[in-house]
């Protein structure tokens, strides 16, 4: 028997009364837990609820090949982002940050970083204070930073110049280039930023998670910052998101 805390990202119906959770943990990464009885028992319906934070403890059975799987004995709420459903287009925008991450979850271990950013992103959510398009580009861009694509943006790779009007953030790359060392400006994989773009790209990157979430940008950069976050996850995760499409219509 193992006790482990994890986020709720998804839950799917296994017979007439059992179901299956998908969970986000930070010791094993994302994984499925079978819930015997979960779409009836009431003992276990709040804390294996899609968008809750809770503490289970689950049972392991291996099979033949070596594979584990999870069974819940029992489990607590620890957080319940309860507000999240309340609203259509929020509980859209949950189901497609939950979506990303089983998309890119692996089940090895050492995903601290992920767990961090969707809990501050889902209390975010669940306030409801902050700007759902914002909040949608600050965990959109820094899951793929904290699963390995973190972009090179120190400055420009050729002249290693911070700043500079106009500089060139390459897809393909992955890093920057100013707009005299530019080798291709018409590639498509080319985005070009100005100063600020550079900055709240920079920041969402790379700052600190207690500074993460603090801070606004105008409609006219949370245009910019869209488009380029999107562009970023079509390229890297070459996949279309229904749950991301549904939010938009939203
Ligand atoms: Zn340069």
């Amino acid at each position: 028997m193992k006790t482990i805390k994890g986020l709720i990202l998804r839950e799917a119906d296994r017979g007439e009364a059992s179901k299956s959770i998908c969970v986000l943990t930070a010791e094993l990464g994302v994984i499925y837990v079978y819930v015997r009885g979960g779409k009836k028992s009431s003992k276990t319906s709040s804390s294996t609820q899609a968008f809750t934070y809770s503490a289970l403890c689950l049972e392991e059975k291996k099979n033949a090949k070596g594979q584990v799987s999870y069974f819940l004995n029992s489990s607590e709420p620890v957080k319940l982002f309860y507000n999240i459903r309340l609203d259509a287009k929020r509980l859209a925008l949950a189901s497609y940050f939950s979506e990303l991450i089983i998309y890119t979850g692996t089940e090895s271990a050492g995903i601290d970083e992920v767990m961090r950013l969707a809990l501050n992103t889902f209390y975010f959510l669940n306030e409801g204070k902050k700007d759902m398009e914002l909040l949608r580009s600050i965990f959109e861009f820094r899951l793929l930073c904290e699963i390995g694509l973190r972009p090179d943006l120190i400055g420009c790779k050729k002249c290693f110049c911070y700043e500079s009007d106009k500089m060139h953030f390459n897809f393909m790359s992955n890093n920057l280039e100013c707009d005299d060392c530019c080798y291709n400006p018409d590639s498509i994989y080319d985005h070009v930023m100005d100063r600020t773009m550079l900055y709240i790209v920079r920041f969402i990157a790379l700052t600190e998670y207690e500074r993460l979430f603090a801070f606004t940008i105008s409609p006219r950069y949370q245009q910019l910052l869209t488009e380029f976050t999107e562009r970023f996850v079509r390229y890297h995760l070459k996949s279309n998101f229904p749950t991301l499409e549904f939010y938009k219509m939203l």
